[in-house]
């Protein structure tokens, strides 16, 4: 072989490693991070809310879309749920978690434009099973703390369901 050839079958082996390298790490993250069974987004780990239905876990990416699941039984029954303590990351049973309703911060829809809709030429976003956030507390001091600092309103696990059942 002529050293060009050799350094083409080079470059073509490296960029072959590379390329299988670095889906293999996407592949893991993805896993790690998991996708929302019912929007598709990532779920983030301070905002993840389990549901336990049919004997097995799913994590919905936010409290509101994994509500929106248990409420319209999207998978079945759940049998039980758990927010996650946006502060500490702890996960907190959904019923004796604290809510934070519309605070400015979006944790699932980050990045999304708003949509311009003709002829009024009026911003409006379309319907995000997510928005208004809700943001999950294990104590009502810390989402009141976090009111304080984000806006929105505080809402118990009860009003927290009857919010999403309207929007
Ligand atoms: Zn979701």
């Amino acid at each position: 072989m002529k050293t060009r050839e050799i350094v083409v079958t080079l470059i073509a082996l490296l960029a072959i490693g590379a390329t299988s390298f670095f889906a293999y790490r996407y592949e893991q993250r993805r896993d790690m991070a998991g996708m929302c069974p019912f929007c598709d987004r990532m779920v983030h780990p301070v905002t993840a809310y389990r549901l336990k239905v049919n004997g097995h876990e799913v994590a919905a990416c936010c409290p509101r879309c994994g509500m929106h699941a248990q409420m319209n039984q999207e998978r079945g029954k759940p049998e039980a749920a758990w927010a996650t303590d946006v502060n500490t990351g702890e996960s907190v049973a959904a019923e004796s978690a604290t809510y934070v309703e519309g605070g400015d911060v979006q944790y699932c829809a980050h990045g999304d434009q708003a949509v311009a809709r003709e002829p009024h030429g009026v911003s409006v976003r379309e319907y995000d099973r997510c928005l208004p956030t809700l943001a999950a507390f294990k104590t009502p001091q810390e989402a009141e703390t976090y009111q304080q600092q984000h806006g929105g309103r505080v809402l118990n696990y009860t009003q927290a369901l009857a919010s999403v059942q309207e929007q």
